[in-house]
């Protein structure tokens, strides 16, 4: 079985339709509630799982991380920023490594599991659990702690925001993925761009306008 991270945002959206086409295994979609500011992603998440006819189940963790006195930009009222140096503060602290491994708990009764997950090293934001050598060692740590080959796949490693949007429009999703996903850090849904609804300024907005410019010109 195929169990795919996903946030309702573009990359993990082309992530589940990549899956679809590429692997001949049965797909499952998986969300994590955890405190997120805003819940128009995983409302987002519900409806394209749904629209795509994918299974789509919802992990609620409450404030996970609030509760453990980490609050990032993402889940707490702070501002989204980059410093000159070291880690934007939209950064969650072990959230792909946690949601990893919980993934592959919940996939543990099901059997043979594939992790899918829409890291990539190209447009990342500098997080280090979007990493090639992140991904690996986490495939084989869960293996080992699970007593059972666990394969974790990140098919746009090394993709940026423009191929991402040249694939979803070479499979005739390009408006889908423009409509349905959502990006934006400050929750924004009511302005329309074509590449997408957002405030147009926030980190995300910019990656994802930008990569549309590059694709599309
Ligand atoms: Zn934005």
């Amino acid at each position: 079985m195929a169990i795919a991270l996903f946030s309702g945002g573009q990359d993990s959206t082309t992530l589940l339709l990549w899956t679809r086409q590429e692997l001949r295994e049965p797909l499952q979609a998986l969300s994590f509630s955890y405190g997120q500011r805003h819940s128009v992603e995983l409302e987002a998440a519900a409806r394209i799982a749904q629209k795509l006819g994918i299974p789509h189940t919802i992990l609620d963790w409450g404030p996970f991380w609030e509760r453990l006195g980490v609050p990032s930009a993402l889940t707490a009222a702070q501002p989204i920023e980059t410093p000159a140096e070291g880690l934007p503060t939209s950064f969650v602290p072990g959230r792909n490594l946690l949601f990893l491994t919980a993934a592959a708990v919940w996939g543990y009764p099901r059997g043979e599991t594939t992790l899918l997950i829409g890291a990539s090293e190209v447009d990342y934001s500098g997080y280090p659990d979007c990493r090639g050598d992140f991904l690996e060692a986490a495939q084989r740590a869960i293996g080992l702690a699970l007593a059972r080959p666990v394969r974790v796949l990140a098919p746009f490693l090394h993709w940026n925001k423009a191929q991402l949007w040249r694939y979803v429009e070479s499979l005739g999703y390009q408006e889908f993925i423009a409509e349905e996903t959502h990006t934006c850090y400050l929750g924004e849904r009511t302005r329309r761009h074509p590449w997408g609804y957002g405030c147009g300024h926030c980190p995300a907005c910019q990656l994802r306008a930008a990569g549309y410019a590059q694709a599309f010109g």
